[in-house]
């Protein structure tokens, strides 16, 4: 069996820059099959996520059927971390994706961004070990990485509304749904 890949983030919400990278990654067949995780939803953080994690869910969902039928029967929005209660670890993810796919190899895929804290992350040696950690670059931050001339967008720009770079169903679940910049 191919490779599994889990592409994880805060999706808050999901946009074309994330879309751009799972189309390069499924494109170059880096993985045979993506999982796309929403992170939980912490409790008590300064910097929690506006959206619920079932909206953030829904706005993945809706985001991946924008994809081309071919790259769409590959990809799935895995509501893991969402359902899961209390700190969402990295290792957890991939302990459980392993129990579905018992005979494949485990990539988890992370922006330059967020592999500059690695170190910090739960059992991080152990999380090395288990599977494959694939760093994708991103405009603006300097670690060295997969380069899939990655979009210089992030969903801060779209919760401020200076950026509209989202798929139109994404836009209309955030209108419809007041969320971000829409509901002021
Ligand atoms: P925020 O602006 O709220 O920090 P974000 O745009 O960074 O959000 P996340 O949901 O935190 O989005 O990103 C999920 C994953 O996708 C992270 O690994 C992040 O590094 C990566 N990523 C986000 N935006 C891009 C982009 N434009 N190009 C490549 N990778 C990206």
């Amino acid at each position: 069996m191919s490779a599994v890949g889990i592409y994880g983030g805060t999706f808050d919400p999901i946009h074309l820059g994330h879309l751009h990278v799972i189309t390069q990654l499924l494109q170059r067949d880096i993985i045979g099959h993506l999982l796309i995780v929403p992170a939980g939803q912490p409790l008590l953080r300064a910097d929690a996520p506006v959206a619920t994690g079932a909206q953030r869910r829904a706005m993945c969902q809706l985001a991946i059927e924008s994809l081309p039928a071919d790259l769409r029967s590959r990809v799935e929005v895995n509501p893991i971390e969402i359902l899961r209660e209390g700190p969402s670890y990295a290792i957890d993810t991939v302990d459980a994706v392993a129990a579905t796919y018992p005979d494949a190899q485990i990539v988890l895929f992370v922006g330059s961004d967020a592999y500059a804290n690695i170190d910090k992350w739960h059992r991080v040696e152990e999380l090395k070990n288990k599977c494959r950690i694939i760093v994708i670059e991103r405009p603006g931050y300097s670690f060295e990485g997969l380069d899939i001339s990655a979009l210089d967008i992030s969903a801060t720009q779209i919760r401020e509304g200076s950026s509209n770079q989202i798929p139109q169903s994404v836009a209309h679940y955030i209108k419809e749904n007041g969320l971000y910049a829409s509901a002021k």
